[in-house]
């Protein structure tokens, strides 16, 4: 039988703050809202146990879609994605928990929604490659970049989830 203090610690915070938790950034696209997926979507994330930091809608400027896909600049498809996002508006988050950049990439699907897999966020809800519904970084070198393009230091919520003992061993 477990004494207090051992079934504590079996559930202490500390445990699952020490799984590697990352943050990615996610963004519901012009079409994601237009289409009335902003609920199923947060939905996902939230159900999978992910934990949500920071969240705002907005129609970002030409400027700031353009810095965002900028390592696309030279792609024929750069000019129209640019005026495509800055049509607005989107929902920027950002995502903490364990591996959600890479795990957040497999909830969202292949690039083109007709390559992904039925079950995930662009397999479910798209068809064209240009409305893909939702963006999510793609490396932590990305997500870094993005979060600072998207949010200021402050704007993101430092918390211990609830739920966190229950979905972290
Ligand atoms: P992902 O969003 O899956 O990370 P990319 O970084 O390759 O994909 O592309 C960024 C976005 O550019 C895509 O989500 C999509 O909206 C758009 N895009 C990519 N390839 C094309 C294409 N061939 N034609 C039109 N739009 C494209």
């Amino acid at each position: 039988m477990l004494g207090l203090s051992a079934a504590a610690s079996v559930y202490a915070p500390e445990v699952y703050a020490s799984s590697v938790q990352e943050k990615s950034f996610i963004m519901i696209k012009p079409d994601g809202i237009h289409r009335g997926l902003i609920a199923d979507i947060i939905k996902r994330f939230e159900a999978k146990g992910y934990k949500l930091v920071a969240i705002k809608v907005m129609v970002p400027s030409k400027d700031l879609a353009s810095k965002h896909y900028e390592e696309h600049a030279q792609r024929p498809f750069y000019p129209g994605l640019v005026t495509f996002l800055s049509s607005g508006p989107v929902v920027a988050m950002v995502w903490e928990g364990k591996d959600v950049i890479k795990y957040g990439r497999k909830m969202i699907g292949a690039t083109n929604p007709l390559a992904s897999t039925p079950g995930t966020i662009r397999g479910d809800y798209g068809i064209d490659v240009g409305r893909n519904i939702i963006h999510g970084s793609d490396s932590v070198e990305s997500a870094q970049r993005e979060i600072a393009l998207w949010f200021g230091a402050g704007e993101l919520a430092e918390y211990d989830l609830a739920m966190g003992k229950w979905v972290y061993e």
